[in-house]
């Protein structure tokens, strides 16, 4: 464990007294600016704004998540796009950045999470920096040798772009209600399949695992006005953005991307509305790694047909969301766990393999709880943090603020398959994640 930010109301309350006592007696003219200056005055109001930009590659680009796709994307199918959710009570900020991409791998995690922190002012653990994992989006990179110039310049107005967004939602807080509610869905499935060869051996090949654990809840959070006019809306929900394969040249949101989109197209476009991936290191889309969007008179593409069935979802729970409340406290942490370490792209556990670092980071609001993960974390860790989590609604988040890889649970190193193999953890690591979570959660 190297470093730890933990702000519990507690604390701050033992900080707070502590100053106060500390400067009673300097002066009386100084004022409690917020970092960053132009914090809003304390308040026990709940404060959020909103704000969505358009991330779209304007020239063809490197296609992310399959290593044997060359070439650049051909086309557009559906719009990419950052949505941001500021939320700020007590001097207290939580930026929730859900953005229509693979992740932030190869170091821009780092990179664009710095500037964003740096330009705001923010605690690390106050930002929450995420992708839904589309596999039809853009690579990011920073590597100047081997990145392709497009995407080199991608990259680098991507970061400009979310400092903009950030700002825009920041320039237009006002009180907010905020509740939550659960629903569930069949989108997606455990691929995970058991396979045999003419000699009876089994192997876990990715495909379709239909029985295999699958965490099918749908977690959505509505925020409204105090008018009762509807905000925003954020979903949770474990699945893989990969319906369409390493075939695929034509980018798209995939069906998380498609989902949100279908949710704003009924819920109105000024009610931005953020998808988190869940847990879903070992779930794909029901249909999924095809080639293209399925164009055959009648079809309806599968990508298109899955977004919009998990839509809906979204918006059958966000309707029936009742209660919204306004004073919602904020509480964030942040830890970078040093973990038991292995080689990736090999089975064996090496003894004294240098550890692997994982970011956490743990908020809630009043008392909706998100807890993002640096890596691709498998479904059974999400339920399992979910499960002991104190609070009813807990955002399990992957892809966020870091992209170290995937989590396994202990149990499926036995068996091997695609997850195990190129996991830079060891099997002991997955339960100091849930631990580490869930105690972050309880101190929040
Ligand atoms: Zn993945």
């Amino acid at each position: 464990m190297k470093k730890v930010f933990v702000f519990s109301p507690k604390r701050i309350i033992v900080i707070v007294t502590a100053l106060t006592i500390g400067l009673f007696f300097v002066t009386s003219s100084v004022q409690s600016k917020g970092r960053g200056g132009s914090r809003t005055a304390r308040t026990s109001a709940l404060q959020a704004g909103t704000a969505k930009v358009d991330i779209t590659p304007k020239k063809p680009v490197n296609m992310a998540g399959y290593g044997a796709r060359k070439g650049l994307s051909k086309d557009v199918h559906d719009p990419l796009s950052a949505r941001i959710i500021v939320f700020e009570n007590n001097d207290k900020r939580l930026v929730l950045v859900s953005s229509d991409l693979i992740g932030f791998y190869d170091g821009t995690a780092e990179y664009i999470r710095k500037a964003i922190v740096d330009e705001f002012q923010l605690e690390p653990s106050e930002l929450f920096l995420s992708a839904i994992h589309t596999h039809a989006g853009p690579t990011l990179t920073m590597d100047k040798e081997k990145g392709h110039p497009n995407n080199l310049e991608y990259t680098e107005h991507l970061k400009v772009k979310l400092i903009e967004v950030i700002r825009k939602a920041l320039s237009n807080m006002g009180p907010v209600n905020i509740g939550a509610g659960i629903g569930y869905s069949p989108v997606g499935a455990n691929r995970r399949e058991l396979t045999f060869d003419s000699s009876g051996n089994s192997s876990i090949r990715l495909g379709r695992n239909p029985y295999g654990p699958t965490d099918k809840e749908v977690l959505v959070a509505k925020m409204t006005k105090p008018n009762g006019k509807t905000m925003a809306a954020l979903f949770d929900y474990a699945s893989h953005g990969t319906c369409l394969g390493g075939k695929n040249y034509t980018i798209s949101g995939d069906v998380l991307g498609l989902a949100e989109q279908f949710v704003e197209k009924i819920l109105g476009d000024d009610v931005i509305t953020a998808a988190f991936a869940g847990a879903s290191g070992n779930i794909d889309p029901w249909f999924r790694v095809l080639p293209a969007f399925n164009t055959e008179p009648g079809w309806i593409p599968e990508p298109v047909l899955l977004g919009t069935m998990l839509g809906e979802e979204v918006v059958h729970v966000f309707r029936d969301i009742g209660k919204v409340s306004g004073d919602g406290e904020i509480a964030t942490a942040f830890i970078t766990l040093e973990l038991p370490g292995k080689p990736r792209s090999e089975d064996t556990i090496e003894k004294n393999h240098p550890p692997t670092p994982l970011n956490i980071t743990a908020a809630r609001v009043g008392d909706i709880a998100f807890v993002g993960i640096g890596c691709e974390v498998l479904t059974e860790i999400g339920m399992a943090i979910k499960a002991a989590s104190p609070y009813k609604h807990t955002f399990v988040i992957s892809h966020c603020n870091g992209a170290a890889g995937y989590l396994p649970p202990e149990h499926l190193y036995i068996e091997g398959g695609y997850e195990i193999r190129s996991s830079p953890f060891a099997p002991q690591a997955a339960d100091m994640v849930v631990k580490q979570a869930v105690k972050m959660l309880h101190e929040l």
